[in-house]
């Protein structure tokens, strides 16, 4: 018997990975898309990681002096756009008070919670909905040409073996060992960190093979719907507007990626989510013999950019630009993509036909405090599963699975309160987190 309707504001890999979940808790779900297809937008062709190891937001502390070192420069991993700043003015304020030492940790713990359990809510699925989509369970191999880079990188991560995270710190001979395309480059790597529970796939076939599974379930998904505004009625959500007129509707998810603000902004529930855009390169590489291949993706910190090898495609993708909506597609930073392979595979570089290579570019809804909003609104039978900037491929299965127990009533399987889209709960969280630390150092002095 169906637990009631509930309506799915957009199609990427939020809508419809909670589209999935609430189907599963026995809803009726309608997912309603504005583009053509489903994940068209930025679940379309990103880096491929499903990375735990990646839980650190981009906020880093001391992060002010990257992006002023890096102003104006065209090929800098993370750059600001004079001429966006307006856009950003309240969020940049927010962004860099979450960037204290305390508010990096208190993210980064959140992150890697929902991404560790997300990666499992994703292996279930694969399982049981039989969905293709390149994946690869080789993990990522993060590669490093600057000792004190590397050294920082080794005190992140050990921080996180405490909660699960297994890694292997190795040196050139052993990282070339693991991906023998490193072994003409072995001589300029100080060493490296392979992270072996971390997967790859890719997210828009995903998405594509996950809304197959969708219709055979039954759930309904409108194409070429936009939700215009949300109606409420005394404190509850009463129904969608959408250019072909009203859909009535008491329980609403709003999975609208970067536009999820727009459309909650209006009715006082405040998402302090920006778009941040990256770019990508894809590269189809049937031709290359096997062993010019990567075995696994490659990662690179310094030129925040991956290699992520996708069945017959290769992705080189990264870059954080900060310039608001502007879509341009920008050949100075899809040039800056290549220095990756430049620097790390040169053999492989040069067999792959550069011009083949498709551009793109989107744009992640980064939150301010580098956590995801996912949960209840203020407003009654209104949700939301938005934010989730550079991880939300990662954590696109368990924010949905976490959404759809918390709409249920199910215990919550982690601590839901620092996703919460109420402001007042998300502060608890840190303050509640801030005692668990003091209480943790007492017992340790
Ligand atoms: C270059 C790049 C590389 C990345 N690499 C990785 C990675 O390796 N690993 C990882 O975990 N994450 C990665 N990400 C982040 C990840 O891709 C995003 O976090 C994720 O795609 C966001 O999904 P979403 O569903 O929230 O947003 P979207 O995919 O943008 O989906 C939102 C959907 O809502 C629709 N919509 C908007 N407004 C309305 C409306 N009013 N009515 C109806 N529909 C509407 C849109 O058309 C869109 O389809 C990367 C992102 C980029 C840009």
């Amino acid at each position: 018997m169906s637990r009631g309707e509930v309506i799915v504001v957009g199609g990427g890999l939020a809508g419809l990975a909670s589209a999935a979940a609430l189907a599963q808790a026995g809803y009726s779900v309608h997912v309603l898309e504005r583009r053509e297809g489903v994940a068209l937008e930025t679940s379309f062709a990103n880096g491929g990681l499903l990375t735990p190891s990646m839980p650190h937001p981009w906020n880093i502390p001391g992060v002010w002096r990257r992006l002023l070192k890096w102003l104006g420069r065209e090929d800098a991993p993370m750059l600001l756009r004079p001429g966006a700043i307006g856009g950003y003015v309240g969020w940049g304020w927010r962004f860099l008070y979450a960037s204290s030492p305390r508010g990096y940790r208190l993210a980064t713990e959140a992150n890697f919670r929902l991404c560790d359990y997300s990666l499992r809510c994703l292996q279930r699925w694969r399982r049981d909905l039989s969905l293709e989509y390149a994946v690869s369970t080789r993990g990522t191999l993060n590669v490093y040409r600057d000792r004190a880079e590397f050294d920082r990188a080794l005190a992140r991560v050990e921080a996180l073996r405490p909660m699960g995270l297994t890694y292997a710190a190795l040196d050139a001979a052993a990282a070339a060992r693991l991906e023998p395309l490193l072994d003409g480059v072995r001589g300029s790597i100080v060493g490296a960190i392979h992270y072996p529970a971390d997967e790859t796939g890719d997210a828009h076939l995903f998405c594509r093979a996950l809304k197959e599974r969708l219709l055979e379930r039954g759930v309904r998904i409108s194409e070429r719907t936009t939700v215009r505004s949300l109606r409420i009625a005394a404190g509850r959500v009463a129904a969608v507007e959408t250019a072909g007129g009203l859909i009535a509707g008491s329980q609403v998810v709003v999975a609208a990626g970067p536009w999820s603000t727009a459309l909650l902004d209006r009715h006082g529930v405040r998402l302090h989510v920006r778009p941040v855009k990256g770019y990508s390169l894809s590269i189809p590489i049937p031709g290359v013999a096997p062993a010019l291949r990567p075995q696994l993706a490659l990662l690179d910190d310094s030129l925040h950019a991956v290699m992520t090898p996708l069945g017959d495609t290769l992705r080189l993708a990264g870059t954080a630009e900060f310039s608001g909506w502007d879509r341009t597609l920008r050949t100075a930073r899809l040039e800056a993509l290549w220095k990756l392979p430049a620097a790390l595979t040169p053999a492989l570089l040069r067999v792959v036909d550069r011009a083949s290579a498709r551009g793109w570019c989107g744009l992640r809804p980064v939150s301010a405090d580098g956590r995801p909003y996912i949960g209840a609104s203020a407003i009654g039978g209104l949700w939301v599963n938005a934010g989730h900037g550079h991880l939300g491929w990662t954590q696109a299965a368990g924010s949905a699975c976490l959404l759809a127990q918390l709409m249920s009533g199910a215990p919550a399987p982690i601590e839901p309160e620092p996703y919460s889209p109420q402001l007042a709960q998300r502060a608890r969280a840190s303050r509640n987190s801030r005692a668990g630390a003091a209480a943790r150092v007492e017992q340790h002095s």
